[in-house]
């Protein structure tokens, strides 16, 4: 095996856009149907209306690293260490926080408020979303 081994998510209901919208190159986000707010991670209740008809919507997968940490255990036998995990705020909505790898970039390089894009890594069924740094004139 070559590719890295990642620890992959049970897929539940709410959770299954979010894990294979990566297989139409989107960044699936559970959205509130009557006023528009984001929610992640999905629980099918909005917290801003108090609505209840949330259904995933594809987001630009543009935004930006809110906090990060590296991690350099190797946890399990096959990780690949270090990496960074990040916090990433979406554009769409900063209180959306995406808890995600950040990849294509050196360890040192990465800092707050890095903009960074979404890219997805297939396994299986599933399609990790990973984030790369975005660049900074994009729109
Ligand atoms: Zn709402």
């Amino acid at each position: 095996m070559t590719t890295a081994k990642r620890p992959l998510p049970m897929l539940t209901t709410s959770t299954t856009a979010y894990w294979t919208g990566g297989a139409a190159g989107a960044l699936l986000i559970h959205r509130c149907q009557d006023c528009g707010y984001y929610i992640h991670p999905p629980t099918g209740f909005c917290p801003s209306c108090e609505g209840r008809s949330c259904a995933p919507q594809a987001v630009s997968g543009r935004g930006k690293v809110a906090s990060f940490t590296v991690n350099h255990q190797p946890w399990e036998a096959d990780l690949e260490v270090p990496y960074v995990m990040a916090l990433i705020e979406l554009e769409e909505q900063p209180d959306v926080r995406i808890v995600a790898n950040i990849v294509n970039c050196a360890i040192d390089q990465v800092h707050f408020d890095m903009a960074v894009q979404v890219l997805f890594e297939q396994h299986d069924d599933v399609w990790i979303p990973l984030f790369e740094p975005a660049p900074e004139d994009s729109p």
